[in-house]
């Protein structure tokens, strides 16, 4: 095998998605202490302090004590190089939360077994699917009180509409909690709680019909977890590799990343489980990752991460070949060769300049201004574009305008190319046209980002106005009439600065009812960049 194929095989690219608060932090943790990349778990996000090493990149981030951007880890384990990409949730998510999730070959989502599926867990995961990735579950947090473990199976088929396949299954919860049961194997770990989770636990192997069980786990907790099995094995899904490659079928673990129990094997198995990186489609058709030839396409731009200069940072997901520091390359949509300056990667904790990366691996490069959200580089003589990154639904409008009016240039010049960083949306009333700005987020922090963005970079101060509407719709039929729509009272016509058409309403069940009003009208949630 040559090196190139047997660095591109090893590679594991992932995204963990959560709700906040499930333990996305504390798992990566736990990773990361199994990698060896950090010997004292705790270490990645000291909250307010050990955090701002891996982003410290803008001075919202400080002020907030947050991480305005999602970042990449990579570490090394069992032979594996895995590069993990961090979804931040919650206030400070944003169009890069789902942007990230197109660097990834599948997903880790973790769930609060006391809490099943959150809001956030459902936006990620409608990604995903769009993608048909495959999905792993870690249902974290047993050693406190769990929701009962068939209803959390439920839930997620539910509210995910995807199938399950536990493998293995939880003994009692919280205080009651005493180790899992793998299915596969047929033993029971038990579970102890090792030094505040800091080391790796060191669990005690049982099988399920070994007598020193009920030394174990008690009589009665045995009795239930053999019901609880027969019940399992006569009704859930069977285990199919496919599927689970697929995305229709979730392989389900359970454990406690604080006490580190069941990280290690659940991390074991999904490597397993989990392909190198995948092939990706182009123009050209699909694109073959083990292919000599560099190719990347960029999925998140950001700003300013060096204030003294006023730079940007490409990142790029590597989807096929090797990557040389100072090879030359050629940008498919600005049509030129260049070369790739001060590429960087960030290895657990730190940044680095990288001289080599593969398939699978994601590096930051300087961008003087030249990229766009879902552009192609390629290294090798055939010249192709992979499919572009869709532009996801805001769910937040503002209006917004200048309030020197005499800086309008600097306006309009700053809130654009904010815009192409793919931080906010920017569109327009449908009938007056430029006078004002209407701004959409993902999610709402990205109008404080905006507004601080403007001020420090532009120099222009702004006043926002928040609209009501919560849903947009791009419209797919060509050549619409827009004054020919019908919609409801909560409905509001836009358009994008190429002067497409959108739709705003404050109410879902508004869109519905606008699609009952207009015959052969065909709305979208995804729009094209
Ligand atoms: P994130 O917001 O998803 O990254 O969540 P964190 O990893 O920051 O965890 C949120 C809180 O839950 C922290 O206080 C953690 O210590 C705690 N936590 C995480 N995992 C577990 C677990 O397995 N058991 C318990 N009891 N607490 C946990």
């Amino acid at each position: 095998m040559s090196d190139l194929v047997k660095e591109i095989e090893k590679r594991r690219t992932f995204a963990i998605i959560s709700h906040p608060d499930a333990g996305k932090t504390t798992l990566t943790e736990k990773f990361l202490l199994y990698g060896g990349a950090i010997n004292l778990a705790g270490s990645v996000k000291g909250k307010a302090t050990a955090r701002h090493a891996v982003s410290d990149w803008m001075e919202i981030e400080k002020e907030r004590g947050i991480s305005v951007t999602s970042s990449v880890l990579q570490f090394h384990y069992d032979g594996y190089c895995i590069n993990i990409l961090d979804t931040p949730g919650h206030q400070d998510f944003s169009e890069d939360t789902y942007r990230t999730l197109m660097a990834a070959d599948s997903a880790v989502m973790v769930i609060d077994a006391s809490k099943g599926v959150e809001a956030q867990t459902r936006k990620l995961f409608k990604v995903c699917v769009m993608r048909h990735i495959p999905i792993f579950t870690f249902i974290n947090k047993m050693d406190r009180d769990a929701n009962d473990t068939f209803e959390l199976l439920d839930d997620i088929e539910k509210e995910l509409g995807i199938a399950t396949c536990p493998i293995n299954w939880p003994i009692g919860s919280g205080k009651g909690f005493k180790g899992v049961y793998d299915r596969n194997t047929k033993r029971v770990m038990t579970f102890a709680d090792t030094l505040k989770g800091t080391k790796e636990g060191t669990e005690k192997e049982i099988a399920i019909d070994d007598p020193a069980l009920v030394d174990e786990i008690g009589e009665d907790q045995r009795q239930t977890l053999l019901d609880e099995i027969e019940l399992l094995d006569g009704a859930s899904a069977e285990f199919d590799m496919e599927l689970v490659s697929k995305g229709e079928l979730s392989p389900v673990f359970f454990g406690s990343a604080l006490t580190n129990f069941g990280v290690e094997t659940f991390l074991q198995h999904f490597l397993q489980m989990t392909s190198s990186p995948l092939p990706r489609m182009s123009d050209q058709g699909v694109i073959d990752p083990f292919s000599p030839d560099f190719s990347a396409f960029v999925f998140k731009i950001q700003a300013n991460m060096n204030k003294a200069h006023r730079d940007r940072i490409a990142f790029m997901r590597i989807c096929s070949g090797e990557f040389d520091a100072g090879m030359e390359v050629f940008h498919v949509q600005g049509n030129k060769a260049m070369k790739l300056s001060q590429p960087q990667q960030l290895m657990a904790q730190e940044r680095k300049i990288v001289d080599k990366a593969y398939a699978g691996d994601i590096i930051g490069v300087f961008d003087p201004g030249i990229f766009s959200i879902g552009d192609t580089i390629v290294s090798g003589k055939n010249r192709f574009a992979f499919e572009g990154i869709p532009t996801f639904a805001p769910e937040h409008f503002a209006r917004v305008r200048q309030v020197d009016t005499m800086k309008r240039k600097q306006f309009m010049k700053g809130i654009s190319q904010i815009a192409q960083e793919g931080a906010i949306q920017i569109f327009q009333e449908y009938n007056t046209g430029m006078e004002e700005i209407i701004v959409g987020v993902v999610g709402v922090l990205q109008f404080d980002v905006l507004k601080y963005r403007l001020n420090n970079e532009y120099n222009v101060e702004i006043r926002m106005e928040n609209l009501p509407y919560e849903h947009i719709r791009w419209i797919e039929n060509e050549d619409i009439d827009l004054d020919k729509i019908s919609g409801t009272s909560d409905m509001k016509k836009i358009k994008d600065l190429k002067g497409r058409p959108l739709l705003l309403f404050v109410n879902s069940w508004s869109v519905g009812m606008t699609l009952d009003r207009n015959e052969g009208l065909i709305l979208s949630e995804f729009g094209r960049s």
